[in-house]
């Protein structure tokens, strides 16, 4: 699966509970979509969920953003706009530099959601891909 693919699916995944919760205030929609109630309702939004796993150890996790709007995608590599000192890179076979977020936690804590919140998560992630 490639990095549009995902980002792609994603949208749509997130664009239809969006749709689903329009009577929701932003900061209940925030809270809709923390990790614990995610699992509840919304077992098809990340393949994380039917072993109720957390892709990152964060004691309140928000799964609203899931990617990150610093993340940066380019055709030979990925990287962080920030240098965040939490992440990382490894190389693939084919030679891609990827950009690891394993130990990052910034983009699912609620804080950083609520900063950066908007219902098009379009528009939030709108430099991820570099054209
Ligand atoms: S999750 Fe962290 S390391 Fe990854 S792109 Fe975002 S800020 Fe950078």
């Amino acid at each position: 699966m490639t990095y549009e693919y995902w980002i792609d699916q994603h949208q749509l995944k997130h664009k239809k509970i969006i749709e689903k919760l329009h009577f929701l205030s932003d900061n209940e929609i925030i809270e809709y979509f923390d990790f614990n109630n995610m699992v509840k309702n919304e077992i098809d939004f990340c393949p994380l969920y039917k072993e109720n796993k957390k892709c990152h150890d964060v004691e309140k996790l928000n799964c609203y953003l899931c990617a990150c709007p610093l993340f940066r995608l380019s055709a030979i590599k990925s990287s962080c706009a920030i240098n965040s000192r939490f992440g990382g890179e490894f190389k693939t076979d084919d030679g891609f530099v990827h950009q690891d977020c394993t130990n990052c936690h910034i983009p699912h804590k609620i804080s950083y959601v609520r900063k950066n919140f908007s219902k098009d998560w379009g528009e939030i992630m709108k430099f991820v891909k570099l054209v």
